[in-house]
């Protein structure tokens, strides 16, 4: 059994400040402080360039992507850290499209979070050969599922609503269509147990910032499944992904397996903060934080709906078919969360009208969420949200 009390001691959590933002920016895990100082004062500081070798830092991603390979199912040399998710998720489309030419169609769904969307619309058109990105209601990807889909690409795991697809039932559907599949799993890693191996799924990316604790800027991850691996084409032909990076050759050659999918130079100062962030998740088992999740999931929704009349919720019911996170509708909605936040409670607003709230049993337990529905209840009752300076847009929301 999971000991939560000992895993909400290894984050910072500021006084007075109830945190249900963890999938949106995990907080900060308390020994990549010290992690991160010391990359900085006795790797990069004292060992300089020799801290490629010598500090390990060229095989970082892949020791790292090991690490996070555990928590999503994928076997060891299927997972390699770089880039931000977004470019990922470019990566992995274009492997999987060169891998099934004769087909056009990308299917996703209008609960993908956008810019998963916008680099398939930018690659399609760079691409030039006629494909299209469909994108049909997440309830009808199933059905859509035929013989001219080149790529199932889907978040497990709806960023607004929370909606859990079904990874192993669309796989195989897709698979029996023709089809390759890739899987985002920026609401997934970390947040439920994930079965890349089982589910038999093609491609996989996420984020390590949400759910992972990483920290802002982490860098991304990329799955291959073992099949592919000495496949895929690396379209983002990078130097540290050749075969010999260091000959320098003038001509690209695939490195072996997973390396294949690195690019550029490691951003090895967020890897540092990344490996102590993944430390927490020793001695913990996903099956108690699924348990745990949902628990707390049903205890926000239960004591908001009979305590705040006025908010819709915006998140399946069943357990079984969310990931961690619940949302609420409220046409006021922005307002709402700018009441909670300068109450100490924070989470996020997802337009139009959805607050959203994030729920990690590692650092969250039963007494902030009833002190935060608490907080929201009487903002709710007594219009507090009703304030000029809490419907002002900020950058970010
Ligand atoms: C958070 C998130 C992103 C963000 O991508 P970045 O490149 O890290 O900014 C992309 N896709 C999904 C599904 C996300 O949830």
């Amino acid at each position: 059994m999971t000991d939560f009390s000992r895993t909400r001691t290894l984050f910072h959590i500021p006084e007075g400040v109830i945190y249900l933002d963890g999938n949106s920016l995990g907080p900060l895990p308390i020994a990549a402080k010290q992690r991160v100082a010391n990359m900085l004062t006795a790797e990069w500081g004292e060992q300089l360039i020799k801290g490629w070798n010598s500090a390990g830092w060229f095989m970082q991603p892949r020791v790292t992507g090991d690490r996070i390979g555990r928590l999503i199912g994928a076997p060891a040399g299927t997972v390699v850290m770089g880039d931000t998710l977004s470019i990922k998720v470019h990566q992995a489309l274009a492997s999987a499209l060169e891998l099934n030419p004769g087909r056009k169609v990308v299917l996703s769904d209008s609960g993908n979070f956008p810019s998963d969307l916008y680099i398939a619309q930018g690659l399609l058109k760079s691409l030039d050969k006629g494909h299209e990105l469909k994108i049909v209601e997440p309830e009808e990807v199933e059905a859509a599922i035929d013989d001219g889909v080149a790529v199932l690409m889907l978040t497990e795991v709806d960023y607004r609503t929370g909606r859990l697809h079904d990874m192993k039932a669309l796989t195989a559907k897709a698979h029996a269509a023709g089809a390759l599949t890739v899987w985002d799993l920026a609401h997934s890693a970390g947040a439920l147990p994930v079965d890349l191996a089982g589910a038999e799924a093609d491609f996989a990316v996420g984020c390590t910032y949400k759910y992972l604790n990483g920290g802002p800027g982490g860098p991304a991850f990329i799955y291959v499944a073992p099949k592919h691996l000495e496949t895929a084409r690396p379209v983002l032909s990078g130097w540290l992904g050749h075969e010999a990076p260091f000959a320098f050759d003038l001509d690209y050659r695939p490195g072996g397996g997973i390396d294949r999918m690195r690019c550029g130079t490691p951003p090895v100062i967020g890897l540092a903060a990344l490996d102590a962030a993944l430390d927490a998740w020793d001695g913990v088992d996903m099956a108690d934080v699924r348990r745990q999740s949902i628990a707390l999931c049903d205890l926000f929704i239960r004591e908001v709906e009979a305590r705040c009349p006025d908010l819709v919720l915006n998140t399946p019911r069943d357990g079984s078919r969310r990931g961690s996170q619940v949302s609420f509708r409220h046409p006021e909605g922005y307002a709402i969360m700018q009441a909670l936040i300068a109450c100490g409670v924070i989470g996020d607003f997802r337009a139009p009208d959805a607050i959203r709230f994030g729920f990690t049993p590692l650092y969250i337990s039963e007494k902030e969420v009833l002190g935060a529905v608490d907080i929201l209840a009487d903002i709710m009752a007594n219009r507090l949200w009703d304030r000029a300076e809490f419907k002002r847009k900020a950058a970010v929301t």
